[in-house]
Protein backbone atom coordinates (compact mmCIF):
# COMPACT_ATOMS: atom_id res chain seq x y z
CA UNK A 1 0.00 0.00 0.00
CA UNK A 2 1.23 3.39 -0.54
CA UNK A 3 0.53 6.14 1.54
CA UNK A 4 0.68 10.37 0.48
CA UNK A 5 3.18 11.91 2.86
CA UNK A 6 1.64 15.44 3.92
CA UNK A 7 5.02 17.22 3.98
CA UNK A 8 6.78 18.39 1.19
CA UNK A 9 10.43 19.41 0.53
CA UNK A 10 12.46 22.02 -1.20
CA UNK A 11 14.87 18.94 -1.80
CA UNK A 12 15.19 15.67 -0.97
CA UNK A 13 18.24 13.64 -1.06
CA UNK A 14 18.64 10.07 -1.59
CA UNK A 15 21.55 8.74 -0.68
CA UNK A 16 24.58 10.33 2.38
CA UNK A 17 27.51 9.00 1.11
CA UNK A 18 30.32 10.89 0.11
CA UNK A 19 28.00 12.44 -2.89
CA UNK A 20 25.01 13.40 -0.34
CA UNK A 21 26.54 13.97 2.73
CA UNK A 22 28.66 16.49 1.14
CA UNK A 23 25.94 18.43 -0.59
CA UNK A 24 23.83 18.38 2.63
CA UNK A 25 26.45 20.20 4.19
CA UNK A 26 26.80 22.43 1.74
CA UNK A 27 23.17 23.35 1.86
CA UNK A 28 22.36 22.92 5.46
CA UNK A 29 22.44 26.86 6.50
CA UNK A 30 20.22 27.91 3.61
CA UNK A 31 16.99 27.44 5.63
CA UNK A 32 15.54 24.83 2.54
CA UNK A 33 13.24 21.94 3.82
CA UNK A 34 15.43 19.16 2.91
CA UNK A 35 14.81 15.71 4.10
CA UNK A 36 18.33 13.35 3.75
CA UNK A 37 16.49 9.87 2.86
CA UNK A 38 19.15 7.14 3.60
CA UNK A 39 18.29 2.98 3.61
CA UNK A 40 20.92 2.29 6.60
CA UNK A 41 21.43 3.98 9.44
CA UNK A 42 24.00 5.57 11.80
CA UNK A 43 27.05 2.89 11.96
CA UNK A 44 27.61 1.93 16.17
CA UNK A 45 30.79 2.60 17.20
CA UNK A 46 31.43 -0.72 19.17
CA UNK A 47 34.61 -3.04 19.79
CA UNK A 48 34.43 -4.72 16.57
CA UNK A 49 34.89 -1.49 14.61
CA UNK A 50 38.17 -2.15 15.28
CA UNK A 51 38.52 -6.43 15.02
CA UNK A 52 40.02 -7.09 11.59
CA UNK A 53 37.63 -10.76 12.01
CA UNK A 54 34.46 -9.06 12.37
CA UNK A 55 35.32 -6.12 9.44
CA UNK A 56 36.94 -8.36 7.24
CA UNK A 57 36.11 -12.06 8.04
CA UNK A 58 32.50 -11.72 9.01
CA UNK A 59 31.60 -8.62 7.25
CA UNK A 60 29.79 -7.06 9.44
CA UNK A 61 29.43 -3.84 8.20
CA UNK A 62 28.57 -5.03 4.48
CA UNK A 63 25.58 -4.68 2.84
CA UNK A 64 23.90 -7.76 2.65
CA UNK A 65 22.26 -7.49 -0.42
CA UNK A 66 22.99 -9.79 -3.49
CA UNK A 67 24.11 -8.94 -6.55
CA UNK A 68 24.85 -10.55 -10.14
CA UNK A 69 27.42 -10.86 -12.07
CA UNK A 70 27.12 -11.31 -15.67
CA UNK A 71 27.04 -14.94 -15.71
CA UNK A 72 24.09 -14.44 -12.97
CA UNK A 73 26.56 -15.99 -10.24
CA UNK A 74 25.01 -13.61 -7.12
CA UNK A 75 28.01 -12.02 -5.07
CA UNK A 76 28.27 -9.63 -2.08
CA UNK A 77 29.05 -6.44 -3.00
CA UNK A 78 31.63 -4.09 -0.92
CA UNK A 79 29.02 -1.73 0.12
CA UNK A 80 28.53 0.11 3.24
CA UNK A 81 25.04 1.20 3.40
CA UNK A 82 25.13 3.48 6.69
CA UNK A 83 25.30 7.45 7.15
CA UNK A 84 27.62 8.36 5.37
CA UNK A 85 27.56 5.37 3.17
CA UNK A 86 31.40 3.71 1.92
CA UNK A 87 33.03 6.79 3.23
CA UNK A 88 32.38 5.11 6.68
CA UNK A 89 34.90 2.59 5.87
CA UNK A 90 37.05 4.31 3.54
CA UNK A 91 41.18 5.01 3.66
CA UNK A 92 40.14 8.93 3.45
CA UNK A 93 43.05 9.27 0.09
CA UNK A 94 41.90 12.52 -0.58
CA UNK A 95 43.46 12.84 -3.79
CA UNK A 96 42.54 15.50 -6.83
CA UNK A 97 42.22 14.26 -10.38
CA UNK A 98 45.45 15.60 -12.99
CA UNK A 99 44.77 18.46 -14.87
CA UNK A 100 44.95 15.76 -18.17
CA UNK A 101 42.68 13.53 -16.82
CA UNK A 102 39.51 16.43 -17.85
CA UNK A 103 40.98 16.16 -21.75
CA UNK A 104 40.34 13.32 -23.80
CA UNK A 105 43.67 11.04 -23.93
CA UNK A 106 44.75 8.10 -25.44
CA UNK A 107 45.58 4.88 -23.24
CA UNK A 108 47.21 1.81 -24.33
CA UNK A 109 43.95 0.36 -24.67
CA UNK A 110 42.01 2.92 -26.09
CA UNK A 111 41.43 6.98 -26.12
CA UNK A 112 39.04 8.28 -23.51
CA UNK A 113 36.62 11.24 -23.61
CA UNK A 114 37.38 14.20 -21.85
CA UNK A 115 34.84 15.49 -19.27
CA UNK A 116 32.37 18.54 -20.24
CA UNK A 117 34.14 20.61 -17.37
CA UNK A 118 38.06 21.01 -17.38
CA UNK A 119 40.43 20.94 -14.21
CA UNK A 120 39.86 24.84 -13.42
CA UNK A 121 36.60 24.72 -13.43
CA UNK A 122 36.81 22.30 -10.38
CA UNK A 123 39.53 23.57 -8.42
CA UNK A 124 37.80 25.84 -6.29
CA UNK A 125 35.63 23.27 -5.22
CA UNK A 126 38.72 20.71 -4.68
CA UNK A 127 39.96 23.63 -2.32
CA UNK A 128 36.36 23.82 -0.53
CA UNK A 129 36.21 19.66 -0.44
CA UNK A 130 39.92 20.02 1.06
CA UNK A 131 38.81 22.36 4.18
CA UNK A 132 35.25 19.99 4.73
CA UNK A 133 37.31 16.72 4.98
CA UNK A 134 40.34 18.21 6.83
CA UNK A 135 43.34 17.39 4.07
CA UNK A 136 46.61 16.73 5.37
CA UNK A 137 49.15 17.13 2.23
CA UNK A 138 51.90 19.04 0.82
CA UNK A 139 52.54 20.52 -2.44
CA UNK A 140 55.59 20.80 -4.62
CA UNK A 141 56.82 17.17 -4.11
CA UNK A 142 54.11 15.17 -6.08
CA UNK A 143 55.56 15.81 -9.81
CA UNK A 144 51.72 15.26 -11.54
CA UNK A 145 50.11 17.36 -9.01
CA UNK A 146 47.74 20.15 -10.72
CA UNK A 147 48.11 23.68 -9.89
CA UNK A 148 46.34 24.59 -6.87
CA UNK A 149 44.97 28.33 -5.94
CA UNK A 150 45.03 27.37 -2.08
CA UNK A 151 47.43 25.23 -0.11
CA UNK A 152 46.29 22.60 1.62
CA UNK A 153 44.76 23.25 4.61
CA UNK A 154 46.55 21.22 6.86
CA UNK A 155 50.32 19.71 6.89
CA UNK A 156 51.04 16.31 5.39
CA UNK A 157 50.55 13.27 8.30
CA UNK A 158 53.76 12.61 8.99
CA UNK A 159 56.16 9.31 7.93
CA UNK A 160 56.96 7.08 10.21
CA UNK A 161 60.70 6.45 10.71
CA UNK A 162 60.30 2.85 8.34
CA UNK A 163 58.08 4.91 5.89
CA UNK A 164 60.56 8.06 5.58
CA UNK A 165 63.39 6.10 5.24
CA UNK A 166 61.44 4.49 2.30
CA UNK A 167 61.28 7.75 0.74
CA UNK A 168 65.02 8.41 0.86
CA UNK A 169 65.26 5.35 -0.81
CA UNK A 170 62.97 5.41 -3.56
CA UNK A 171 64.15 9.00 -4.28
CA UNK A 172 67.66 7.42 -4.34
CA UNK A 173 66.44 5.36 -6.76
CA UNK A 174 65.20 8.23 -9.16
CA UNK A 175 61.18 8.28 -7.97
CA UNK A 176 59.58 11.29 -6.82
CA UNK A 177 57.42 10.06 -3.79
CA UNK A 178 55.34 12.46 -1.82
CA UNK A 179 52.90 12.74 1.17
CA UNK A 180 49.05 10.90 0.39
CA UNK A 181 46.68 13.30 1.01
CA UNK A 182 45.08 12.24 3.78
CA UNK A 183 41.47 13.00 5.74
CA UNK A 184 42.02 12.00 9.35
CA UNK A 185 42.24 14.31 12.02
CA UNK A 186 45.84 14.05 13.09
CA UNK A 187 45.60 18.09 13.96
CA UNK A 188 47.00 19.16 17.91
CA UNK A 189 44.11 17.82 20.24
CA UNK A 190 42.75 15.83 17.15
CA UNK A 191 41.01 12.57 17.78
CA UNK A 192 43.19 10.80 15.66
CA UNK A 193 45.15 7.99 17.34
CA UNK A 194 47.13 6.87 14.12
CA UNK A 195 46.03 3.02 14.44
CA UNK A 196 46.32 0.37 12.82
CA UNK A 197 42.50 0.23 12.03
CA UNK A 198 41.87 3.07 10.09
CA UNK A 199 41.98 2.20 6.17
CA UNK A 200 38.63 0.02 5.26
CA UNK A 201 37.32 -0.24 8.91
CA UNK A 202 35.04 2.55 10.61
CA UNK A 203 36.50 4.84 13.02
CA UNK A 204 35.70 4.20 16.17
CA UNK A 205 36.58 7.65 17.39
CA UNK A 206 35.42 9.56 14.73
CA UNK A 207 38.57 11.07 13.69
CA UNK A 208 38.21 10.17 9.89
CA UNK A 209 37.03 12.52 8.08
CA UNK A 210 33.90 10.52 6.43
CA UNK A 211 30.65 11.72 5.03
CA UNK A 212 28.96 11.33 8.01
CA UNK A 213 31.29 13.35 10.40
CA UNK A 214 31.79 15.87 8.13
CA UNK A 215 28.89 16.15 6.40
CA UNK A 216 25.72 14.51 7.59
CA UNK A 217 26.19 15.13 11.23
CA UNK A 218 26.87 18.74 11.33
CA UNK A 219 24.01 19.37 7.86
CA UNK A 220 21.57 17.88 10.79
CA UNK A 221 22.37 20.65 13.37
CA UNK A 222 19.92 23.16 11.11
CA UNK A 223 16.31 22.95 11.86
CA UNK A 224 15.35 22.48 8.32
CA UNK A 225 17.53 19.81 7.65
CA UNK A 226 16.04 16.35 8.23
CA UNK A 227 17.34 12.39 7.83
CA UNK A 228 15.02 9.87 7.35
CA UNK A 229 17.23 6.47 7.77
CA UNK A 230 16.25 3.00 6.91
CA UNK A 231 14.20 4.78 4.30
CA UNK A 232 14.53 3.01 0.92
CA UNK A 233 14.35 4.68 -2.51
CA UNK A 234 12.47 2.93 -4.72
CA UNK A 235 10.85 5.24 -7.56
CA UNK A 236 11.02 8.25 -8.61
CA UNK A 237 7.53 9.56 -10.12
CA UNK A 238 7.19 11.57 -12.91
CA UNK A 239 4.13 14.70 -13.31
CA UNK A 240 2.32 13.58 -16.04
CA UNK A 241 4.20 15.48 -18.46
CA UNK A 242 7.48 13.51 -17.69
CA UNK A 243 9.50 16.77 -17.31
CA UNK A 244 9.27 16.91 -13.34
CA UNK A 245 9.71 14.57 -10.52
CA UNK A 246 6.83 15.12 -8.57
CA UNK A 247 7.78 12.37 -5.41
CA UNK A 248 9.60 9.51 -4.46
CA UNK A 249 8.26 6.72 -3.45
CA UNK A 250 9.77 5.49 0.10
CA UNK A 251 10.01 2.30 1.61
CA UNK A 252 10.57 2.42 5.62
CA UNK A 253 9.28 0.73 8.29
CA UNK A 254 7.35 -1.83 6.18
CA UNK A 255 5.51 0.90 4.77
CA UNK A 256 5.34 2.76 1.07
CA UNK A 257 4.82 6.34 0.92
CA UNK A 258 5.32 8.97 -1.47
CA UNK A 259 7.35 12.16 -0.37
CA UNK A 260 7.11 15.44 -2.39
CA UNK A 261 9.94 17.89 -3.44
CA UNK A 262 10.75 20.65 -5.68
CA UNK A 263 14.16 19.10 -6.43
CA UNK A 264 15.75 15.71 -6.22
CA UNK A 265 19.10 14.91 -5.81
CA UNK A 266 20.36 11.17 -6.11
CA UNK A 267 23.32 10.26 -4.73
CA UNK A 268 23.29 6.47 -4.07
CA UNK A 269 26.38 5.51 -5.57
CA UNK A 270 27.49 4.82 -8.77
CA UNK A 271 25.38 1.12 -8.92
CA UNK A 272 22.27 1.65 -6.89
CA UNK A 273 21.88 5.33 -8.55
CA UNK A 274 21.99 3.73 -12.02
CA UNK A 275 19.43 0.88 -10.84
CA UNK A 276 17.10 3.66 -9.55
CA UNK A 277 17.11 5.47 -12.82
CA UNK A 278 16.11 2.36 -14.36
CA UNK A 279 13.32 0.98 -11.96
CA UNK A 280 11.48 4.32 -12.36
CA UNK A 281 10.82 3.72 -15.69
CA UNK A 282 7.07 5.02 -17.07
CA UNK A 283 5.57 5.42 -20.34
CA UNK A 284 7.17 8.99 -20.57
CA UNK A 285 10.52 7.69 -20.01
CA UNK A 286 10.07 3.91 -21.22
CA UNK A 287 13.81 3.05 -21.11
CA UNK A 288 14.42 4.30 -17.66
CA UNK A 289 14.64 8.44 -16.00
CA UNK A 290 17.44 10.66 -17.99
CA UNK A 291 17.81 7.57 -20.67
CA UNK A 292 17.15 8.99 -23.57
CA UNK A 293 20.14 8.37 -24.53
CA UNK A 294 20.91 5.13 -23.74
CA UNK A 295 23.49 5.82 -21.03
CA UNK A 296 22.01 5.02 -17.87
CA UNK A 297 23.86 1.54 -16.31
CA UNK A 298 26.48 1.89 -18.93
CA UNK A 299 30.02 3.11 -18.89
CA UNK A 300 30.43 0.97 -15.08
CA UNK A 301 34.42 1.72 -14.40
CA UNK A 302 36.24 0.79 -11.07
CA UNK A 303 39.92 1.10 -11.57
CA UNK A 304 42.07 -1.65 -11.98
CA UNK A 305 43.39 -2.61 -7.86
CA UNK A 306 46.41 -4.50 -7.05
CA UNK A 307 47.68 -4.91 -3.54
CA UNK A 308 50.99 -5.58 -3.80
CA UNK A 309 53.39 -6.51 -0.63
CA UNK A 310 56.65 -5.77 -1.28
CA UNK A 311 58.88 -7.81 0.78
CA UNK A 312 62.51 -7.57 2.66
CA UNK A 313 63.40 -10.38 4.49
CA UNK A 314 66.15 -8.43 6.38
CA UNK A 315 64.22 -5.78 7.49
CA UNK A 316 61.31 -5.57 9.60
CA UNK A 317 58.48 -3.10 9.09
CA UNK A 318 57.30 -1.83 12.81
CA UNK A 319 55.11 0.67 10.89
CA UNK A 320 51.50 1.36 12.90
CA UNK A 321 50.11 4.00 10.55
CA UNK A 322 51.38 3.04 7.08
CA UNK A 323 48.82 4.82 4.85
CA UNK A 324 51.53 7.61 4.13
CA UNK A 325 53.03 7.77 1.16
CA UNK A 326 52.35 7.61 -3.08
CA UNK A 327 54.04 7.50 -5.85
CA UNK A 328 53.07 9.34 -9.10
CA UNK A 329 55.57 9.07 -11.49
CA UNK A 330 53.66 6.76 -13.42
CA UNK A 331 50.81 8.48 -13.85
CA UNK A 332 51.45 9.48 -17.47
CA UNK A 333 53.59 6.50 -18.47
CA UNK A 334 56.22 3.83 -17.58
CA UNK A 335 60.00 3.13 -18.40
CA UNK A 336 58.50 0.73 -20.84
CA UNK A 337 54.98 2.07 -22.02
CA UNK A 338 54.54 5.50 -23.27
CA UNK A 339 50.50 5.82 -21.72
CA UNK A 340 49.08 6.29 -18.50
CA UNK A 341 49.92 4.00 -15.92
CA UNK A 342 48.35 4.96 -12.97
CA UNK A 343 49.30 5.62 -8.85
CA UNK A 344 50.67 3.64 -6.30
CA UNK A 345 50.17 4.68 -3.02
CA UNK A 346 50.90 2.96 0.83
CA UNK A 347 48.05 1.38 2.58
CA UNK A 348 47.05 0.34 6.03
CA UNK A 349 49.57 -2.15 7.24
CA UNK A 350 48.60 -5.86 6.58
CA UNK A 351 48.78 -7.58 10.03
CA UNK A 352 49.56 -11.43 10.55
CA UNK A 353 45.69 -11.54 10.73
CA UNK A 354 44.93 -9.57 8.10
CA UNK A 355 47.59 -11.43 5.59
CA UNK A 356 46.11 -14.97 6.63
CA UNK A 357 42.51 -13.42 5.75
CA UNK A 358 43.83 -13.08 2.39
CA UNK A 359 46.27 -15.69 2.35
CA UNK A 360 44.30 -18.85 4.03
CA UNK A 361 46.96 -21.71 2.74
CA UNK A 362 49.87 -19.94 4.58
CA UNK A 363 50.06 -20.99 8.13
CA UNK A 364 50.42 -18.46 11.36
CA UNK A 365 54.25 -18.56 10.96
CA UNK A 366 54.43 -17.26 7.66
CA UNK A 367 51.15 -15.11 7.58
CA UNK A 368 53.88 -13.30 10.76
CA UNK A 369 57.25 -13.67 9.25
CA UNK A 370 55.61 -12.13 5.92
CA UNK A 371 53.46 -9.26 7.80
CA UNK A 372 56.40 -8.64 10.04
CA UNK A 373 58.62 -7.90 6.66
CA UNK A 374 56.62 -6.28 4.04
CA UNK A 375 55.54 -3.04 3.04
CA UNK A 376 52.16 -2.64 1.45
CA UNK A 377 51.19 -0.73 -1.77
CA UNK A 378 47.98 -0.25 -3.76
CA UNK A 379 48.30 0.21 -7.52
CA UNK A 380 45.71 2.25 -9.38
CA UNK A 381 45.37 2.28 -13.31
CA UNK A 382 42.22 3.60 -14.81
CA UNK A 383 39.51 1.77 -16.08
CA UNK A 384 38.17 3.10 -19.66
CA UNK A 385 34.38 3.62 -20.27
CA UNK A 386 32.76 0.80 -21.92
CA UNK A 387 29.45 0.94 -22.68
CA UNK A 388 28.85 -2.97 -22.78
CA UNK A 389 30.61 -2.52 -19.05
CA UNK A 390 27.06 -1.91 -17.30
CA UNK A 391 24.42 -2.27 -14.80
CA UNK A 392 20.82 -3.56 -15.38
CA UNK A 393 17.57 -5.23 -13.59
CA UNK A 394 16.50 -8.50 -14.42
CA UNK A 395 13.17 -9.24 -14.65
CA UNK A 396 12.54 -9.79 -11.07
CA UNK A 397 14.60 -6.06 -10.47
CA UNK A 398 17.98 -7.74 -9.38
CA UNK A 399 20.97 -5.92 -9.98
CA UNK A 400 23.35 -7.31 -12.13
CA UNK A 401 26.89 -5.96 -13.18
CA UNK A 402 28.64 -6.93 -15.90
CA UNK A 403 32.59 -5.77 -15.66
CA UNK A 404 35.25 -6.39 -17.85
CA UNK A 405 38.60 -4.23 -16.93
CA UNK A 406 39.72 -2.33 -19.74
CA UNK A 407 43.28 -1.03 -20.25
CA UNK A 408 45.02 -4.28 -18.40
CA UNK A 409 47.98 -3.94 -20.28
CA UNK A 410 48.27 -0.23 -18.50
CA UNK A 411 48.08 -1.79 -15.09
CA UNK A 412 50.74 -4.72 -15.79
CA UNK A 413 52.72 -1.90 -17.09
CA UNK A 414 52.20 -0.14 -13.43
CA UNK A 415 53.09 -3.45 -12.09
CA UNK A 416 55.93 -3.85 -13.54
CA UNK A 417 57.47 -0.15 -13.12
CA UNK A 418 56.47 -0.77 -9.13
CA UNK A 419 58.21 -4.28 -9.05
CA UNK A 420 61.26 -2.54 -10.82
CA UNK A 421 61.30 0.16 -8.41
CA UNK A 422 61.14 -1.20 -5.11
CA UNK A 423 63.65 -3.76 -6.62
CA UNK A 424 65.85 -0.92 -6.52
CA UNK A 425 65.34 -0.18 -2.58
CA UNK A 426 65.89 -3.56 -1.92
CA UNK A 427 62.68 -5.63 -1.66
CA UNK A 428 63.49 -8.96 -3.82
CA UNK A 429 60.00 -10.79 -2.76
CA UNK A 430 56.63 -9.54 -4.00
CA UNK A 431 53.23 -11.07 -2.98
CA UNK A 432 49.91 -10.08 -4.98
CA UNK A 433 46.39 -10.72 -3.48
CA UNK A 434 43.66 -10.65 -6.15
CA UNK A 435 40.58 -8.55 -5.55
CA UNK A 436 37.67 -9.77 -7.49
CA UNK A 437 34.35 -7.92 -8.04
CA UNK A 438 33.09 -8.28 -4.68
CA UNK A 439 35.72 -5.97 -3.67
CA UNK A 440 35.67 -3.10 -5.60
CA UNK A 441 35.74 0.02 -3.98
CA UNK A 442 35.33 2.57 -6.69
CA UNK A 443 32.37 2.21 -8.83
CA UNK A 444 31.63 4.91 -11.15
CA UNK A 445 30.21 6.33 -14.20
CA UNK A 446 27.12 4.57 -14.88
CA UNK A 447 25.19 8.08 -15.34
CA UNK A 448 27.73 10.59 -16.65
CA UNK A 449 27.46 14.46 -17.69
CA UNK A 450 28.42 16.06 -20.50
CA UNK A 451 28.23 18.70 -22.85
CA UNK A 452 25.80 16.28 -25.23
CA UNK A 453 22.47 14.79 -24.81
CA UNK A 454 23.04 12.18 -27.07
CA UNK A 455 26.07 10.82 -25.48
CA UNK A 456 25.21 11.93 -21.83
CA UNK A 457 22.30 11.61 -19.11
CA UNK A 458 23.42 15.25 -16.96
CA UNK A 459 24.02 18.39 -18.34
CA UNK A 460 27.49 19.86 -16.66
CA UNK A 461 26.00 20.94 -13.51
CA UNK A 462 24.60 17.30 -13.38
CA UNK A 463 21.54 17.76 -13.97
CA UNK A 464 19.66 15.49 -16.28
CA UNK A 465 18.63 16.51 -19.45
CA UNK A 466 15.04 15.59 -19.60
CA UNK A 467 13.74 16.02 -16.12
CA UNK A 468 14.33 19.29 -15.08
CA UNK A 469 14.46 18.71 -10.90
CA UNK A 470 16.70 15.86 -11.29
CA UNK A 471 20.23 16.06 -10.19
CA UNK A 472 22.78 13.34 -9.68
CA UNK A 473 25.75 14.03 -7.04
CA UNK A 474 27.75 10.49 -6.80
CA UNK A 475 29.86 8.49 -8.39
CA UNK A 476 28.25 7.77 -11.41
CA UNK A 477 28.53 11.20 -12.96
CA UNK A 478 32.37 10.28 -14.14
CA UNK A 479 32.68 10.46 -17.59
CA UNK A 480 36.33 8.84 -16.39
CA UNK A 481 37.79 7.64 -13.98
CA UNK A 482 41.39 8.86 -13.82
CA UNK A 483 43.67 6.64 -11.42
CA UNK A 484 43.38 8.41 -8.51
CA UNK A 485 40.76 7.70 -5.73
CA UNK A 486 37.62 9.18 -6.49
CA UNK A 487 35.92 10.52 -3.29
CA UNK A 488 37.55 14.03 -3.28
CA UNK A 489 36.56 14.64 -7.03
CA UNK A 490 32.79 13.28 -6.04
CA UNK A 491 32.96 16.26 -3.06
CA UNK A 492 34.14 18.66 -5.21
CA UNK A 493 31.28 18.05 -8.12
CA UNK A 494 28.58 17.69 -5.27
CA UNK A 495 29.78 21.31 -4.24
CA UNK A 496 29.55 22.28 -7.53
CA UNK A 497 25.89 21.38 -7.93
CA UNK A 498 24.81 22.44 -4.13
CA UNK A 499 26.07 26.14 -5.30
CA UNK A 500 23.88 25.51 -8.85
CA UNK A 501 20.99 24.68 -6.43
CA UNK A 502 21.81 27.96 -4.49
CA UNK A 503 21.39 29.82 -7.11
CA UNK A 504 17.94 28.27 -8.30
CA UNK A 505 16.47 29.05 -5.39
CA UNK A 506 17.78 32.74 -4.71
CA UNK A 507 20.42 31.94 -1.81
CA UNK A 508 22.10 35.10 -1.99
CA UNK A 509 25.43 34.16 0.67
CA UNK A 510 28.32 32.24 -0.64
CA UNK A 511 28.97 28.59 -0.37
CA UNK A 512 32.19 29.43 1.36
CA UNK A 513 30.68 30.76 3.88
CA UNK A 514 28.45 28.08 4.76
CA UNK A 515 31.49 25.82 4.65
CA UNK A 516 33.62 28.00 6.74
CA UNK A 517 30.67 28.48 9.31
CA UNK A 518 30.20 24.62 9.30
CA UNK A 519 33.13 23.87 9.69
CA UNK A 520 33.52 26.07 12.18
CA UNK A 521 30.45 24.67 13.92
CA UNK A 522 32.55 20.83 13.55
CA UNK A 523 35.50 22.63 15.69
CA UNK A 524 33.35 24.19 18.29
CA UNK A 525 31.45 21.32 19.24
C1 LIG B 1 37.19 -0.17 1.90
C2 LIG B 1 37.07 1.08 1.09
C3 LIG B 1 38.12 1.99 1.08
C4 LIG B 1 38.03 3.14 0.29
N1 LIG B 1 39.04 4.06 0.35
C5 LIG B 1 38.95 5.21 -0.35
C6 LIG B 1 39.95 6.22 -0.23
O1 LIG B 1 40.90 6.10 0.54
N2 LIG B 1 39.81 7.34 -0.99
C7 LIG B 1 38.76 7.51 -1.84
O2 LIG B 1 38.70 8.54 -2.53
N3 LIG B 1 37.79 6.57 -1.95
C8 LIG B 1 37.85 5.45 -1.23
N4 LIG B 1 36.85 4.52 -1.30
C9 LIG B 1 35.75 4.77 -2.23
C10 LIG B 1 34.78 5.80 -1.69
O3 LIG B 1 34.35 5.43 -0.41
C11 LIG B 1 33.61 5.92 -2.65
O4 LIG B 1 34.12 6.25 -3.93
C12 LIG B 1 32.62 6.98 -2.25
O5 LIG B 1 32.13 6.77 -0.95
C13 LIG B 1 31.47 6.96 -3.24
O6 LIG B 1 30.60 8.01 -2.90
P1 LIG B 1 29.12 7.98 -3.45
O7 LIG B 1 28.44 9.20 -2.95
O8 LIG B 1 29.17 7.74 -4.92
O9 LIG B 1 28.46 6.64 -2.83
P2 LIG B 1 28.44 6.07 -1.35
O10 LIG B 1 29.44 6.71 -0.51
O11 LIG B 1 28.47 4.59 -1.46
O12 LIG B 1 27.01 6.50 -0.81
C14 LIG B 1 25.79 6.06 -1.34
C15 LIG B 1 24.75 6.07 -0.23
O13 LIG B 1 23.45 5.97 -0.80
C16 LIG B 1 22.67 5.04 -0.05
N5 LIG B 1 21.64 4.52 -0.98
C17 LIG B 1 21.87 3.85 -2.12
N6 LIG B 1 20.71 3.59 -2.75
C18 LIG B 1 19.73 4.09 -1.97
C19 LIG B 1 18.31 4.12 -2.09
N7 LIG B 1 17.69 3.60 -3.16
N8 LIG B 1 17.60 4.72 -1.09
C20 LIG B 1 18.22 5.26 -0.01
N9 LIG B 1 19.57 5.25 0.15
C21 LIG B 1 20.32 4.68 -0.83
C22 LIG B 1 23.69 4.01 0.40
O14 LIG B 1 23.24 3.28 1.53
C23 LIG B 1 24.90 4.89 0.72
O15 LIG B 1 24.87 5.36 2.05
C24 LIG B 1 36.89 3.37 -0.52
C25 LIG B 1 35.82 2.47 -0.48
C26 LIG B 1 35.90 1.33 0.31
C27 LIG B 1 34.75 0.37 0.33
Amino acid sequence: MTAGSSKSYDLVVIGTGMGGGTLAAALGDTGLRILLLERGDFLPCEEENWRPDAVFLERRYRTREFWLDEDGRPFVPALHPWVGGNTKVYGAALVRMRREDFHPREHIDGVTPGWPIAYEDLEPHYCLAEHLYLVHGESGTDPTEPPRSRPYPYPPVPHEPYVAELAERLRAAGARPSPLPLGVDVRPHGRCIRCRTCDGFPCRVLAKADADVRGVRPALGFPTVELMTRAFARRLLTDASGRRIRAVEVETGGKVREIAAEEFVVAGGAVHTAALLLRSANDRHPRGLANGADVVGRHLMAHHHTLLMAIDRERPNPTTFQKTLAVFDFYHGTPDVPFPAGSLQLIGKRTAETVRLAFPELTAEEAHELAAHSVDWWLLTEDLPDPENRVTLTSDGAIQVRWRPANRRAHEALRRAAEELLSSCGYREFLVQPIGLDGIAHYCGTVRFGDDPATSALDPVCRAWEVENLWVVDGSVFPTSGAVNPALTIAALALRTAEELRRRFGIQRSIHETIERLVNGIERD
